[in-house]
């Protein structure tokens, strides 16, 4: 059946006469319309119905020229694309639009690893390769270079780079790893960004800026262009690794981790992306919430004591990878050790030196040292019923008193609304992102009303004292927008002005991050 679905504003019949203009640039395949083929892309972790962020139609070009086809049409009609790499944005969205009614504009067939440079360590992909294929693209080369995986190895690099996400190795900041873009504007003209805008340039992959300004950032969760291919800096293989699992007792405990922490990240000596993480987010990868308890609201800490001691955990879980010869590994060690044994009642495990191309011990962590797993997904299990989960994602200065004062109000309001505090920080040497999941049982509709309320009144809370979201779910786009008001806005309208001048009809992806929703409020 036909979805009864058109984008807002264009009559039935524009609507049909652009349908089969696309047809005809994309092939009849690559164009879906019926409800059955578009529930793909309907918000599978939605708080609340789906449906309010359906598309009507999804495209799924081949090519650059294809796109570039895709758009003389959508032009014409202003017909509003919504882009997508592989559209596995749980979570946040999925691969919904956030104007109901806009056509998908799914990449995913575009998944080609279009090149591996061994000696300069990059990559260079399509929007479809996901961090599997490219995992799957190194080990049948025998390459000696790492990825660093997000906590989900199904989605795309690109999507994944562009929405600023993370991992746990060295290079878990996405976005600072990618180097050079190749971009299809609005209008259909190709840019190519930083050194890969001279022709026969040898330095795309190596150098970012280029000469003049530097644009990539500017694509970066933006509206303001279709990224198809995205360079990425790859991790040379370290000699080996060591992975530290540091165990605190207390749930106070988690400033003084985190004022430790800081120097150590700031100085390098851990190099990777540590992660602090509460006990019920460790719990929750092995365990369900009813082995622990059953009761009404959130757990208490009675509860939560209790299965951090049965499962020989701590109330703050701090993980975080040593890499490189081993001279040097059991040296940045020491440094480690010496500054957290100063707290009190904490348990400093690691496993052994490990050889780079063995797996880690006990089954342990993969994405700290290059491998991709879907194993994040078990916290779906944790609640029961038919597991989702929304998330809020502030940024926290890398303070013990920024780290307390966010955990304190999360973990309260969560409480009211009837939610444990499943959360962490993942700490960069300058920043924390402060990821607290709501996870609820998407069949329970009240559960469902709650966890959205929630996470809107987090975002509103912790905007009040300061503190900005760094992505969010469809539904607080523009919340989480409206909160970088300085000067009234001045950023909204830098980028209003900007949208205006690329894509003077609005056509792509309208709504992302606030940004070009203005002529669809109504
Ligand atoms: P993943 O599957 O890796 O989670 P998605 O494909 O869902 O990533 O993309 C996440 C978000 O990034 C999308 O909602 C979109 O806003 C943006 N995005 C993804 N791919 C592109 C692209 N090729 N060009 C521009 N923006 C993109």
């Amino acid at each position: 059946m036909r979805s009864a679905l058109r984008p807002p504003h264009v009559t039935q019949a524009a609507f049909d006469a652009a349908l089969d203009a696309f047809r005809i640039a994309i092939g009849d395949a690559a164009v879906i319309t019926s409800t059955d083929g578009l529930a793909v892309y309907l918000d599978p972790f939605a708080p609340g119905d789906a449906r309010q962020y359906s598309a009507s139609a999804a495209l799924m070009p081949a090519s650059v020229d294809e796109i570039r086809a895709v758009l003389v049409t959508a032009n014409r009609y202003r017909i509003p694309l919504w882009t997508v790499s592989t559209g596995r944005n749980f979570a946040y969205g999925g691969a919904s639009p956030r104007i109901a009614g806009s056509v998908v504009l799914d990449l995913k067939r575009m998944n080609r690893v279009l090149e591996v440079d061994e000696t300069l360590a990059y990559a260079v992909v399509e929007p479809g390769v996901s961090y599997f294929d490219l995992y799957q693209y190194l080990l049948a080369r025998h390459s000696s270079l790492w990825l660093d995986p997000p906590a989900s190895g199904w989605g795309s690099v690109v999507g994944n780079t562009l929405e600023r996400g993370f991992g746990a190795t060295p290079y878990g900041d996405h976005a600072a790893m990618q180097c050079g873009m190749e971009v299809v504007l609005a209008n259909g003209d190709i840019v190519r960004t930083g050194m890969g805008a001279m022709r026969n340039s040898n330095s795309w992959q190596v150098f970012k800026a280029g000469f003049g300004p530097s644009y990539d950032d500017m694509f970066m969760q933006s509206n303001f262009g279709i990224v198809t291919k995205l360079g990425i800096w790859l991790m040379p293989r370290p000699a080996g690794y060591r992975l530290c699992h540091f165990k605190f007792r207390h749930d106070s405990d988690l400033a003084v981790i985190i004022d430790t922490l800081r120097p150590l990240r700031l100085d390098d000596t851990i190099q990777s992306q540590a992660v602090v993480e509460h006990a019920i987010r460790w719990a929750a990868g092995v365990s369900t919430r009813r082995q622990w308890y059953d009761g009404a609201g959130a757990m208490p800490d009675a509860a939560i004591d209790a299965m951090a001691s049965a499962l020989g955990i701590g109330r703050w879980n701090l993980r975080f990878g040593l890499y490189g010869p081993e001279e040097l590994v059991a040296a940045r060690f020491r440094v480690i050790e010496r500054a957290f044994a100063r707290i009190p009642d904490a348990r400093l495990d690691a496993d052994g030196y490990m050889n780079a191309s063995s797996m880690p011990k006990g089954g342990g962590d993969g994405s700290q040292v290059g491998i991709p797993s879907m194993a994040a997904f078990q916290l779906l299990n944790w609640r029961g019923g038919n597991g989702a989960h929304v998330d809020l994602s502030p940024i926290c200065p890398p303070t013990g008193r920024d780290a307390l004062a966010q955990y304190q109000r999360v973990r309260a309001r969560a409480a009211e609304y009837g939610f444990d505090y499943y959360g962490g920080f993942t700490v960069g040497p300058r920043h924390m992102h402060h990821i607290f999941a709501a996870i609820f049982d998407k069949d329970d509709a009240t559960q469902t009303q709650a966890a959205r309320a929630l996470i809107e009144a987090l975002i509103e809370q912790l905007g009040a004292a300061g503190y900005g979201q760094y992505r969010t779910h469809l539904a607080f786009m523009d919340l989480a927008a409206s909160q970088y008001d300085f000067n009234d806005h001045a950023l909204m309208r830098l980028s209003e002005r900007i949208k205006g001048a690329l894509d003077p009809q609005g056509i792509l992806s309208p709504g992302k991050q606030g940004i070009g929703g203005a002529r669809f409020k109504d």
